[in-house]
C-alpha cells in the first residue's frame, strides 16, 4: 500500500486520486488528506516508482510540475506546493473550471452538471 500525502495539496487531491488510481489499476482510498493506494489484486504491490512517474505525468498535464514537489519517504509519497507568485493563479483557475461545470442551487447547495435540471431542482423550493 502507498500512501499519498496531500495535506498540502488538496486543490488538486481528487483529481490526482483519480489519474494515479486508473494510472496504476490501484484502488484508491480516500482518508481525509490523504490517499492510500491499494492493489486491486491483494497479492500484488503497487510499484512506488510506477506512483511516482504517475503523480509526474499528473502535475504535467495539469501544467503544475513546477509548483509541487514530491517528496518520497518509504512508502509515502509527499506532496508538497513551492511558494510562488504564479501558483495562486493557477490552483484558481483550476478550481473555476471545476466550478464552471457546475450549476448549484443557491438554496440548499445542491449541484448539478445541466442548468435544466437546476432550474427543475429549484421548484421543490417553491412549493
Ligand atoms: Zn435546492
Amino acid at each position: 500500500m502507498i500512501t499519498i500525502d496531500c495535506k498540502n495539496a488538496l486543490a488538486i487531491r481528487d483529481k490526482l486520486l483519480v489519474y494515479v488510481a486508473d494510472k496504476l489499476e490501484a484502488l484508491p482510498i480516500l482518508k481525509s488528506e490523504k490517499i492510500l493506494l491499494t492493489s486491486i489484486d491483494d497479492s500484488q504491490n503497487i510499484d512506488k516508482s510506477l506512483a511516482l512517474s504517475a503523480i509526474a505525468e499528473f502535475l504535467k498535464s495539469v501544467n503544475l510540475s513546477e509548483n509541487f514537489q514530491v517528496i518520497p519517504k518509504g512508502d509515502d509519497i509527499k506532496i508538497e506546493p513551492l511558494e510562488g507568485k504564479e501558483m495562486k493563479e493557477k490552483l484558481a483557475k483550476l478550481g473555476e473550471k471545476k466550478k464552471e461545470l457546475f450549476f448549484e442551487c443557491t438554496h440548499c447547495g445542491f449541484m448539478t452538471q445541466y442548468e435544466v435540471e437546476l432550474r427543475t431542482h429549484k421548484l421543490i423550493h417553491y412549493i
